[in-house]
């Protein structure tokens, strides 16, 4: 399929004659269309909702769009519990599922009112002993080996360091019950970025399946099933797009055919997507400013990998876009790097793309989870600014960049840190 940018090259000019480059780029349309259909391929479920991972894109400006559109937010530390906090999105709107959890952030998430996901049979007693245990409760589910489907294997959960064997997810179940807990769900991350509409159901059928035996062995109350993340993008043209629509589908399939008939037809269907519901809504947009000829040819950008770690740390894809140049010949082969003193840092590596020349605006794909949010300060690097394409067609600056004052923030060392007036 086609990759085309979600803005024109005017109207991007025109952003970047009020915000320089680089910076992070969302489509506020995109992202409430997206959102919409999610709700709608649930629609058959009444308790249906998306938890927004907030780890993918940890904005409170796109938290609260996406809150807006009837999603609550999935958290996984104290600073993600805070920003869901400033949104005012509290109690059963948020799940907080996390793991190697201090107690100050299950207190923290109780306090809030969330759900809370054990991600392991020994944080039962961990949790009752700082916080009690609540009347609502998630388990979170690692059945262990690799996960496949029909074309081929998924992931390998029993290489992961999340969840709990079922033998265990049943002891935790029967403890809470114990405990004075009333209502439970069931979780599992068995696959990332899976590009495939067979995720989602043949996870269902998994966890309803389970779900069934737990209730009928404890006689539990299951409220929900929370499939979690793992829904892909197509960061590759030659890859499909998964089809939302197909996925919540194929999940009342398996849903009328295992809950409904053991009378479990009130069980609410969770999701915790983050990729899914913003990395298509997202570009990093960067300026060439260097190009070299050695053995390979270079083009060196003003954004670097503190902006964008995923083909640094995954190898990831990331399509690019040379803004203008769409319909040039694709005739010049280049490696498109950042600045770091790490030969990783390179957003591509022999792409063959149109001829660039200094001062090209590169577009580049797919960066709306996972990017900005997993940026780091390595070699003193700054992060750049996120701005948010609103739906009018106007640009608002939702993060600003770093300066060196946010980077020296935490140093006491001398008065230079202190009193000097960085230029910020
Ligand atoms: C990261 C994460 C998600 C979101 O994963 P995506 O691949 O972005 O959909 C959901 N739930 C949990 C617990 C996670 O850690």
């Amino acid at each position: 399929m086609l990759k085309k940018p979600f803005i024109t090259k005017e109207a991007l000019d025109a952003i970047i004659q009020q915000y320089p480059t680089p910076f992070h780029l969302y489509d506020e349309k995109g992202i409430r269309e997206n959102a919409r259909r999610v709700k709608e391929a649930f629609a058959w479920n009444p308790g249906f909702r998306e938890y927004f991972a907030v780890k993918a894109t940890p904005n409170p400006y796109i938290m609260q769009i996406l809150h807006e559109e009837g999603c609550g937010m999935d958290c996984s530390s104290m600073t993600e519990l805070m920003l869901t906090e400033a949104c005012g999105i509290t109690g059963h709107e948020i799940m907080f599922s996390s793991n190697a959890t201090p107690a100050e952030e299950y207190q923290k998430a109780m306090d809030l009112g969330g759900i809370i996901n054990l991600d392991d049979i020994t944080h039962v007693e961990y949790l009752e002993k700082h916080c009690g245990i609540p009347e609502t409760i998630c388990c979170r589910y690692n059945p262990g080996g690799v996960f496949e489907m029909s074309n081929g294997i998924m992931d390998n959960p029993g290489d992961a360091k999340y969840g709990m064997t079922p033998a265990q997810v049943e002891e935790a179940f029967r403890r809470l019950k114990a405990k004075g807990a009333k209502h439970f769900g069931l979780h599992a991350f068995l696959a990332s970025n899976t590009v495939t509409n067979e995720y989602y159901p043949m996870l269902a059928l998994e966890l309803f399946r389970f779900a069934v035996q737990l209730r009928n062995k404890l006689g539990v109350h299951i409220r929900f099933v929370n499939l979690s993340g793992g829904v892909g993008v197509a960061y590759r043209p030659e890859e499909r797009p998964n089809d939302i629509m197909a996925i919540g589908e194929g999940v009342r399939k398996v849903y009328e055919e295992i809950l409904v008939p053991a009378g479990m037809g009130d069980v609410a269907v969770y999701t915790e997507m983050g990729r899914f519901m913003l990395a298509p809504y997202g570009a990093l947009i960067t300026t060439a400013i260097h190009e070299k000829h050695t053995y390979k040819e270079y083009i060196g950008c003003d954004a670097c990998a503190a902006d964008l770690m995923r083909p640094a740390v995954y190898g990831s894809y990331h399509h690019i876009t040379v803004m203008g140049k769409e319909d040039w010949v694709c005739d010049h082969r280049y490696d498109v790097t950042g600045s770091l003193c790490e030969n990783c840092d390179k957003f591509a590596v022999d792409r063959i793309l149109p001829r660039i020349e200094m001062g090209d605006i590169l577009y580049i794909h797919d960066t709306g989870a996972h990017g900005h949010s997993m940026g780091y300060n390595y070699n003193g690097k700054l992060r750049h600014a996120e701005i948010l394409l609103q739906e009018d067609g106007g640009a608002k600056m939702i993060r600003r960049s770093e300066t060196p004052r946010d980077l020296f923030a935490t140093l006491d060392f001398s008065e230079f840190y202190r009193n000097i007036r960085f230029d910020d």
